[in-house]
């Protein structure tokens, strides 16, 4: 058995688990559409991905729903606008949402390595500690 990965243009990747001797090049995606097979891994590898990855893809995955969500807006508001202005709305191309999504998935990725507030309150413990132990 292996782990055998579908690509949706929709839906972005999904995971099937398959025996390896038999894996089509494409697939049906729940949405109908249909899904290109990219890569292939030993099952092993599923099992030991930990938490974090799956985490990281999932938010992956959402950057570029919430990119698409925010340049769809702009372009609707800016529309708004160019029917009073006479200024020309930004179209949503798949390119303006990429680049917005990594845009995105930057900022969450700073946001997601800042100290949880457990990490704080530890660093703060520790600092109470140290001021005990020193002398005054
Ligand atoms: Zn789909």
């Amino acid at each position: 058995m292996s782990i055998q990965v579908y690509e949706c243009a929709d839906h972005g990747r999904d995971e099937v688990f398959l025996r390896s001797s038999d894996v089509p090049p494409t697939r049906e995606c729940p949405c109908g559409k249909i899904a290109v097979h990219v890569i292939s891994a030993p099952a092993r590898i599923h099992i030991d991905r930990d938490w974090n990855e799956k985490a990281n893809e999932a938010q992956g995955h959402g950057v570029y729903n919430q990119a698409k969500a925010q340049i769809t807006n702009m372009y609707n508001e800016t529309r708004d606008r160019e029917e009073r202005h006479d200024t020309p709305a930004p179209k949503v191309t798949e390119e303006a949402i990429q680049a917005a999504a990594v845009g995105l998935d930057k900022e969450q990725r700073t946001r997601a390595t800042r100290p949880t507030p457990q990490q704080k309150q530890v660093a703060f413990a520790r600092k109470q500690e140290k001021k005990l132990k020193t002398p005054v």
